[in-house]
């Protein structure tokens, strides 16, 4: 099925499409704002939809922005929500930890705030090493890893990711009773100009590789997120659900785990070409829209 652009519905069908769901869930980065920026109307489109009676979520792979930041960027854009409408990383994290009833000490690599919620919330956690190895003792120091009785690798985006952090998570992973749990797994990260940079996604890939094991992933587009997701007790028939997002492998593959319907917008990370060239159908969305911008134009002809 051939995507199709929401101005190019006819009235019906458009009135068709606003009655088909309920409730929205959207992707951040890439549909409100590029990095800080705010993308033109994205405001407007979410207050028009608001109007229109649906309840609107947002979900983030990002966690280098805190919850707090987060609620200072949906202001700069003009959004009106509160901290119990964003689906975050760290808080993913922490709800698939205590729906698994996990007790146990956890290696995390990520960012000092991810350690320090899961410190808060009575979690037991080990990181580094946090200074510069120049010595093959290093290798020595993996015998030693081995004692620690870690029952869970948390991995998610860490600009002090090392060598050694990767061979130190593989070391816990090998013991049969040591699961793997990974946020973000984005290959790429489109940044607005300044083009696209590497994701965290390449390092999990890495680390599952050596380990031989696959990680549990409560960011998009991960299994693991859905089922956190499918919990939200106002999801009466997904299929009443419209997932927003620019990115085919995270967004639109994610909504269609979901059993949601897609839109995908073309102010993030995919092209109109990008579009064309989907072959997979669990990445072709339903509808797309040149940016969310485009509701302004859809309620008002
Ligand atoms: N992960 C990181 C580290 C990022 O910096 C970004 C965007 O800047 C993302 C993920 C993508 O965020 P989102 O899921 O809101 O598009
Ligand atoms: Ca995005």
């Amino acid at each position: 099925v051939t995507p199709r652009h929401i101005l190019k519905l006819s009235r019906e069908e458009k009135r068709k499409f606003i009655d088909s769901f309920d409730q929205i869930y959207s992707d951040c980065d890439g549909v409100l704002w590029t990095l800080m920026d705010p993308i033109k109307d994205s405001g407007a489109a979410v207050k028009l939809l608001k109007n229109e009676g649906k309840k609107i979520t947002f979900v983030t792979n990002n966690s280098i922005r805190s919850e707090k930041g987060y609620l200072e960027q949906f202001k700069q854009a003009g959004i009106e929500t509160d901290i119990d409408n964003l689906v975050h990383p760290h808080k993913s994290i922490l709800l698939y930890l205590k729906k698994i009833e996990f007790k146990g000490l956890i290696y995390v690599i990520g960012m000092t705030r991810l350690k320090t919620i899961l410190k808060e919330a009575g979690f037991e956690v080990i990181d580094g090493p946090n200074e510069l190895i120049e010595e093959n003792f290093a290798v020595l120091m993996m015998k030693i890893f081995e004692k620690y009785p870690v029952k869970a690798v948390v991995i998610d985006v860490d600009f002090n990711l090392s060598a050694l952090k990767l061979m130190k998570a593989d070391q816990f992973l090998r013991k049969d009773d040591c699961i793997l749990i990974s946020g973000a797994t984005d290959m790429t990260l489109p940044v607005g100009k300044f083009g696209t940079i590497m994701g965290p996604g390449p390092f999990l890939k890495v680390l599952e590789e050596a380990a031989g094991k696959k990680a549990k992933v409560v960011g998009k587009p991960g299994k693991e997120l859905a089922e956190l997701i499918m919990q939200d007790e106002s999801i009466k028939d997904s299929k009443r659900v419209l997932f927003i997002g620019d990115m085919l492998e995270q967004d639109v593959k994610f909504g269609r785990k979901c059993g949601f319907q897609t839109l995908l917008t073309l102010t993030g990370g995919t092209t109109s070409a990008d579009l064309l060239k989907a072959t997979d159908p669990e990445l072709i969305p339903d509808y797309y829209a040149d940016s969310l911008g485009d509701f302004i134009e859809f309620f008002g002809s």
